[in-house]
């Protein structure tokens, strides 16, 4: 994915490529190539933050250069650019800065480098959920991870949380939350007649969430309804969020949880379970 990617070129490159100096000033006033910063350019599908971070005069990287290999970022408000000493950067930036004695030439920082850089750099939260995305998504392996966290004391932290297993960031977010509150859980659990659930607390308490911003899909609708019937008739106590809601208030998701942990029906004692099947004579009579 990383390869096919359009990056900026220089002017050698253009030239390279067997565009003089005006052939480039054709191309610049057509439209099909933008001038980023003294001689760099890029063209006009060449991604916004790569953009941005060479017309700083550094490379995309930390976080934002994560999510440009495609891992799954919570929070990307600010652009994360590496830049070389001696780079005459614009007084007011619109990103963050990360300094470095080497050369920093404009593209974008591989996933090592990135991740070695977002490991001093990022909350937890966010780098948690970005790692469990870079394992899951097969960015970098196991062994590559754990070369890069655990060579700092904060890295170490991180690896202690992180889960390749994770399906969604928001199934990380939710993680380290529940982790955070001492709530017990257990992720991923089958249950028999229903299926995989996201999260089963306590004994009986099922938590859903959505990994993605859309839910468009119909077949997954009536999928979930039926799986909630299903639960219900087993027992089980079920809560959905969906994505916006674990992203903007998942503080109320936790506080929901919590307050179905103090009540103690997340457990089967005192609550009258039904197996299904042996009331079923009754039921049909
Ligand atoms: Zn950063």
């Amino acid at each position: 994915m990383r390869d096919t990617q359009p990056t900026p070129l220089s002017r050698s490159e253009l030239q390279a490529r067997g565009l003089g100096s005006r052939e480039i000033e054709r191309a610049l006033r057509d439209g099909l190539l933008v001038r980023l910063r003294r001689g760099w350019y890029g063209t006009p599908d060449l991604a916004p933050s790569l953009a941005h971070a060479t017309r700083i005069g550094g490379r995309l990287s930390c976080i934002s250069a994560l999510e440009s290999h495609g891992a799954w970022v919570i929070r990307s408000d600010l652009t994360h650019v590496r830049v070389g000493t001696g780079i005459a950067v614009p007084r007011r930036v619109d990103a963050r800065l990360h300094w470095t004695h080497e050369r920093a030439r404009p593209g974008v920082d591989s996933p090592e480098v990135a991740l070695a850089v977002a490991v001093q750099c990022v909350d937890r939260e966010t780098l948690v959920a970005a790692v469990d995305s870079v394992l899951q998504r097969g960015i970098l392996s196991a062994p590559e991870v754990d070369q890069i966290l655990m060579s700092t004391p904060r890295g170490r932290a991180v690896r202690a949380l992180v889960d390749g297993a994770a399906e969604s960031g928001i199934e990380s977010l939710v993680r380290l939350r529940l982790r955070a509150h001492r709530i017990r859980f257990r992720s991923q659990v089958t249950i028999a007649g229903v299926g995989r659930v996201d999260f089963l607390v306590g004994e009986r308490l099922v938590v859903e969430v959505d990994g993605y911003a859309w839910h468009g899909d119909p077949n997954r609708f009536e999928n979930d309804r039926r799986r909630d019937r299903q639960l219900l008739r087993r027992g089980y106590l079920v809560m959905r969020a969906s994505y916006r809601q674990v992203i903007d208030d998942l503080d109320g998701l936790v506080e929901a949880i919590l307050d179905v942990v103090r009540r103690r029906e997340h457990r089967w004692r005192g609550v009258r379970r039904t197996e299904l099947g042996t009331r079923r004579s009754l039921i049909d009579r």
